[in-house]
């Protein structure tokens, strides 16, 4: 899944960063809110976090109103140094999503961001599952059949993309744009290779038991699902 943050405040930002790529997400950073806008406008994010005070065009505030307005409906974690109630409410009258007050755990804000990436689904369960194969954000354990399968951090996000939308025909641009951060030189054929990686792990070994449930739709992408 990927995750924008926008925070002026470097050392929160490298931090939180930090945090959100050991969770296995794909992570851009923008330091001010014009720059943090025009992300946001263009690249289709699971999860934004934002900082309420910013230096640029946007304040947290206004930056949300405007993408409200301009129909992204992504999910908005707001961050604020200002614990009145009346802070708190603006930002969710804004249409900020939820909020934590600075100083705040990592790992609250990590819980926070996991609600947030299943809220729009209509599943609100925790564990990801499809057929035998479950997929837990949390601990990040993958298992089929019982069985736990360790994958590397990409093939992680590129599984918990696929299970997040699982009965979808994905697009190889959807997936690299999920998937993949701004830095990454990644092509189509890339996801590919990765696909390929993947279904090693959680389709073959368990071939002669169940169906595959990864699908390729050709000429177009990929599927995951559960005959
Ligand atoms: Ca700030």
């Amino acid at each position: 899944m990927r995750v924008l943050i926008v925070e002026d405040e470097r050392k929160i930002a490298r931090a939180l960063d930090k945090a959100l790529r050991q969770e296995k997400y794909a992570v851009d950073l923008s330091f001010d809110g014009t720059d943090g806008f025009a992300m946001a406008s263009v690249i289709e994010y699971d999860l934004i976090i934002l900082d309420r005070m910013l230096p640029g065009d946007y304040d947290g505030i206004s930056m949300t109103k405007k993408l409200r307005e301009t129909g992204i409906k992504t999910p908005i974690l707001m961050l604020t140094a200002l614990s009145s109630i009346k802070n708190k409410t603006e930002g969710l009258d804004a249409g900020a999503d939820d909020y934590l007050t600075k100083p705040f755990a990592l790992e609250e804000l990590l819980a926070r961001a996991r609600a947030l990436l299943r809220r729009p689904k209509e599943t609100t369960e925790a564990v990801l599952q499809v057929g035998d194969l479950t997929l837990d954000p949390a601990t990040h354990q993958v298992q089929r059949a019982e069985q736990n399968i360790e994958l590397t951090n990409k093939e992680f996000s590129l599984l918990e993309y696929l299970m997040r939308n699982s009965g979808r025909a994905l697009s190889k641009d959807q997936i690299i744009t999920h998937v993949w951060n701004y830095d990454s030189d990644i092509l189509p054929n890339n996801v590919e290779v990765y696909v390929k990686f993947l279904r090693e792990k959680i389709d073959r070994p368990f071939v002669e038991k169940s169906q595959p449930l990864l699908k390729t739709i050709r000429g177009f992408g990929y599927k995951l699902e559960a005959n």
